[in-house]
């Protein structure tokens, strides 16, 4: 409903634990903010692999009868908002196969962007795709692989891939963590009494009671049995290219991602935006929640005060029925709803993470003023998003971005602001990181650390999960 990125899935597992599988429930369950639309948990006994995927919530896939279906002491868990391959439980993760060299199962967190030709190149010697997912092309290197061994074949099917790929695998007797070498997605590893834990945030390391012991380094592959983890380095040094946007929005505040408190980058990148771009103002607002961590650093330093002066209802479902004498901007107010008595005769300044269509902001705009507010300044704590993502975030065509396509004038003006701020790169940088090199920043400058075919348009097709269709390219609302 709010015109954000969509991080797409979330990875767990765990070796060593006599309850892996409500283990990984539990990882998931912290996990859930990185997808929606659909969970699963594969387990092994030292027998035998088995997996349970669906559509829907976490808390509503896995009962505890299910759960009971699923004995083990590995498991990996993944929750799921499609990005490559299109929204069924068919694409829903763990991927699992059994092949010359056993069971394997897969989650996957990223995008791998050679996936079509590899996956074309596949089909032409004989290979048959259960799924559209990109995910499913390691597991046919894999299972093709003349390796003599499960971890040779492994190492060999994903030094094959580029782009964005944070993988938990398991296998009968071994849990597996592959992070790619420019380490775009976070994964971290973690230790619970005697089992290990690997994750895509340590807040589900908090919810477990596991203790954080580093990240899985990127490019690295960690082989987890009983002698504990073995390190296998599967690729050449390469330059590293964090997602700066795990910082801005996608990962959670009490979660430390890249060796930084996510709670901590947020605030500063407030501090920075309030010494850049300052606006006269009686009282800050955050967009909640996305903003607060940012509205709490911009009034720090502006030594203007903030206050929750737009409350979100947090129980509201995915659907909800609209009555058919329909309510202007709806979507909106049925999860935001401004207090007037702060906002009233105010000058706000409204604080939000990022923008990318514009179309919720101008409504969130709107609604500020209709309260009473004297004059709206929306600051924006990261740069203008220019560019679409291609490893592993759901974004729309460059078209569709606001700031892509209009001026920081125009942008004002749609919006229906007083005024209109974002951070520069640099104040962006500056904040996340002295090292401005470690990160990926594509989406604000359109210059892609990775290669992506030289189709792009056929590459969007994947991405966007229009496969065989051509791409609905909304037109951007005009510019009042
Ligand atoms: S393009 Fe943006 S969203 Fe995608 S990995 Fe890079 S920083 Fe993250």
């Amino acid at each position: 409903m709010f015109d954000k990125f969509r991080e797409e899935c979330g990875v767990f597992g765990i070796y060593g634990h006599p309850e892996a599988a409500n283990m990984a429930y539990l990882g998931l369950y912290a996990l859930q903010h990185r997808g929606q639309e659909s969970a699963g948990i594969a387990v092994s006994n030292s027998q035998r692999l088995r997996a349970l995927r669906s559509m829907g919530y976490v808390a509503e896939i896995f009962t505890q009868d299910a759960l009971a279906t699923l004995p083990g002491h590995i498991a990996i868990g993944h929750t799921r908002y499609s990005t490559a391959g299109e929204s069924s439980v068919g694409n829903a993760q763990p991927l699992l196969i059994d092949c010359v060299h056993g069971q394997v199962g897969i989650c996957h967190n990223g995008n791998i962007v050679n996936a079509r030709e590899l996956r074309d190149d596949l089909v032409g010697h004989g290979s048959i795709f259960q799924t559209n997912s990109d995910t499913e092309v390691a597991l046919h290197l894999f299972a093709r692989s003349k390796a003599a061994s499960v971890e040779d074949a492994l190492i060999e099917a994903i030094a094959q891939l580029s782009g964005a790929f944070s993988f938990a695998l398991i296998t009968k007797d071994r849990l597996v963590a592959v992070r790619d070498p420019h380490g775009f997605r976070p994964l971290a590893l973690g230790r619970l009494g005697d089992a290990w834990v690997v994750c895509s945030e340590t807040c589900a390391m908090d919810l477990v009671g596991a203790t954080y012991v580093r990240d899985v380094e990127p490019g690295e592959v960690l082989f987890i049995g009983p002698d504990g983890p073995r390190s296998v380095r599967a690729f050449p040094p390469a330059p590293s290219a964090h997602c700066i946007f795990e910082h801005v929005y996608f990962a959670r505040p009490d979660s430390e991602v890249f060796g930084r408190s996510v709670n901590e980058v947020r605030t500063d990148l407030g501090r920075q935006l309030a010494r850049e771009s300052a606006a006269p103002a009686d009282v800050v607002v955050p967009i909640p929640d996305s903003g607060v961590c940012a509205a709490i650093g911009y009034a720090e330093q502006s030594g203007v005060p903030m206050r929750f002066g737009l409350i979100r209802n947090h129980y509201v479902g995915r659907t909800f029925i609209e009555p058919a004498q329909s309510i202007r901007h709806f979507g909106v107010k049925v999860k935001l709803n401004p207090v007037r008595s702060l906002l009233k005769g105010q000058r706000v300044v409204l604080i939000d993470d990022s923008i990318v269509r514009g179309t919720t902001s101008r409504k969130i705009v709107k609604m500020v003023r209709a309260a009473g507010a004297a004059e709206v300044h929306v600051r924006i704590s990261c740069p203008p998003t220019i560019s679409p993502c291609f490893y592993g975030v759901d974004t729309p065509q460059r078209s569709e971005l606001i700031a892509a396509t209009h001026s920081l004038e125009e942008i004002r003006r749609y919006l229906g602001a007083d005024s209109v701020a974002y951070l520069s790169l640099e104040g962006l940088l500056s904040a996340v990181t002295p090292e401005s090199g470690r990160y990926c920043t594509s989406c604000y400058t359109g210059n892609y650390p990775v290669a992506f075919p030289r189709d792009q348009q056929a590459y969007l097709q994947l991405a966007l999960k229009l496969d065989g269709r051509p791409a609905q390219v909304a037109e951007a609302e005009p510019v009042a």
